[in-house]
């Protein structure tokens, strides 16, 4: 399962010392695009601590969770991605310490290091929505958001065959707290939507958000907003989880343009949006943001995303405290600026690469169309996609989400290639 639990703090016992010049902690999309791209350039002595052997492609559970790709298709070995050279420790990193340049492991192992980088993800707080954790992947209620959990989804807009079928969206604004891919909340009720529409079944769909708008970039909310009207989505905004009740089928929000009030909705199928934040032994490290929105996420430079503190500290990926929308497509365009400032910190100088938050997401609509949403910090799209209107719904980046991207992923991405 992808959406790792908090691993608490276990006795640290100093079972073995190791020393590498360059430490990454995460071997997730983040983690091993900057190793490829840092051995690409020659730089040696690296190790990453990853506890899992499997790696995923997570942009894909969402077609998983619409039924028209598998989850295993999603899932590869670690270690065939681990470049050339590169050590596995495989195990959980547990604490960092920046001022001693040590992170210590689950399993005790000390990694003293001269330069860090830190790319663990972001981890699913279930525990904020009261009876949720225990009722994923039963009584209709799923997330797209694990691995196992995705083809629950499926299973249950199958069995779907009228009344409600509602789909969430967290708190983001909640200090401390995101959602990777924001749009993946509302891609499957899209997909599902379109599922109802083809198969004639009177199914009510819903999609409930915290935030007060569909979608942050006006450009795409006025495009989002269209495909509801099609398919007759009801969208409540301000409407924040607080609690399923899986015997009952009710889900309770908290109205946030009401304080103190809750508003109950009767369910046939409920997909969550969870909300995340960063893994506890980031949020408690001397390397987390101290307050403001980006509390306990890695505090680094918005634009050269090193650390204000430890110079030879550098974060991206989900886990970092950037402002912009969490995507594997942000990671590929901050690796490489990552991988420049490191290397011109080994070599005395300043970084002179600048991250712009540019971020992308894939929209999928409906069975077979998509729009490629691209912005950055200013919320200002930015098309990277020469001669084509990716602002519209179209057939052919529903075949780039579909083939390309995953191709791209495994075989570029993760190479060091792209
Ligand atoms: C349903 C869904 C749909 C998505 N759709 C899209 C999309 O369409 N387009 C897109 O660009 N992005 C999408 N994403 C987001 C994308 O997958 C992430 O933004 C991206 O994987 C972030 O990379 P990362 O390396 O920061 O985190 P991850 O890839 O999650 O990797 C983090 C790694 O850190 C490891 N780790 C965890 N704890 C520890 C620890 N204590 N010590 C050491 N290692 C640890 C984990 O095992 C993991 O391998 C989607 C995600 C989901 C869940």
């Amino acid at each position: 399962m992808q959406t790792y639990t908090e691993v608490g703090s276990a006795p640290i016992k100093a079972r073995e010392t190791v020393r590498h010049r360059v430490v990454i902690v995460g071997g997730g999309t983040a983690g091993i695009t900057v190793a490829a791209q840092l051995t690409r350039k020659g730089i040696h002595d690296i190790a990453i601590i990853e506890p899992s052997d499997k790696h995923y492609y997570q942009p894909l559970w969402t077609l998983v969770g619409a039924g028209v790709a598998k989850a295993e298709q999603s899932v590869r070995e670690e270690g065939r991605f681990i470049p050339k050279g590169v050590r596995w420790i495989q195990d959980y990193a547990v604490e960092i310490d920046p001022e001693q340049q040590l992170v210590c492991t689950r399993n005790g192992t000390r990694v003293h290091h001269d330069f860090l980088v830190v790319a663990p993800g972001v981890v699913s707080d279930w525990d904020k929505i009261a009876g949720a954790a225990d009722t994923l992947g039963r009584n209709g209620i799923s997330t797209n958001y694990a691995y196992n959990l995705a083809p629950k989804t499926w299973e249950f807009i199958q069995q779907t065959k009228e009344g409600v079928a509602l789909f969430t969206m967290p708190n983001t604004a909640e200090p401390g707290y995101t959602i990777k891919c924001g749009g993946a909340p509302q891609k499957i009720a899209y997909m599902a939507a379109d599922y109802f529409r083809m198969t004639g079944r009177p199914v009510k769909v819903i999609y409930a958000t915290a935030g007060g708008v569909l979608f942050g970039v006006p450009e795409f909310c006025k495009v989002l907003e269209g495909v509801c009207d099609r398919y007759g989505i009801e969208v409540l905004t301000k409407h924040e989880l607080i609690a399923v009740d899986p015997s009952r089928k009710v889900a309770t929000f908290a109205l946030k343009d009401k304080p103190g009030e809750t508003r109950e909705i009767e369910f046939d199928m409920l997909h969550i949006g969870p909300p995340q934040r960063a893994p506890k032994f980031v949020r408690e490290s001397p390397l987390a943001h101290p307050d403001g929105a980006m509390v306990g996420f890695v505090n680094v430079d918005i634009h050269t995303l090193q650390s204000p503190v430890y110079c030879n500290v550098f974060g991206l990926g989900d886990a970092a405290g950037l402002p912009t929308s969490r995507t594997g497509a942000a990671v590929r365009k901050q690796a490489p600026v990552v991988v420049n400032n490191l290397i011109q910190v080994m070599n005395g100088k300043e970084p002179n690469k600048r991250y712009n938050g540019y971020t992308s997401c894939p929209l999928v609509t409906a069975y077979g169309r998509m729009v490629l949403a691209e912005f950055d910090y200013e919320n200002k799209p930015t098309p990277t996609v020469p001669f084509i209107n990716t602002c519209k719904e179209r057939f052919d980046m529903w075949l780039l989400k579909k083939y390309g991207l995953p191709w791209m992923y495994w075989n570029l991405m993760l190479r060091g290639r792209a």
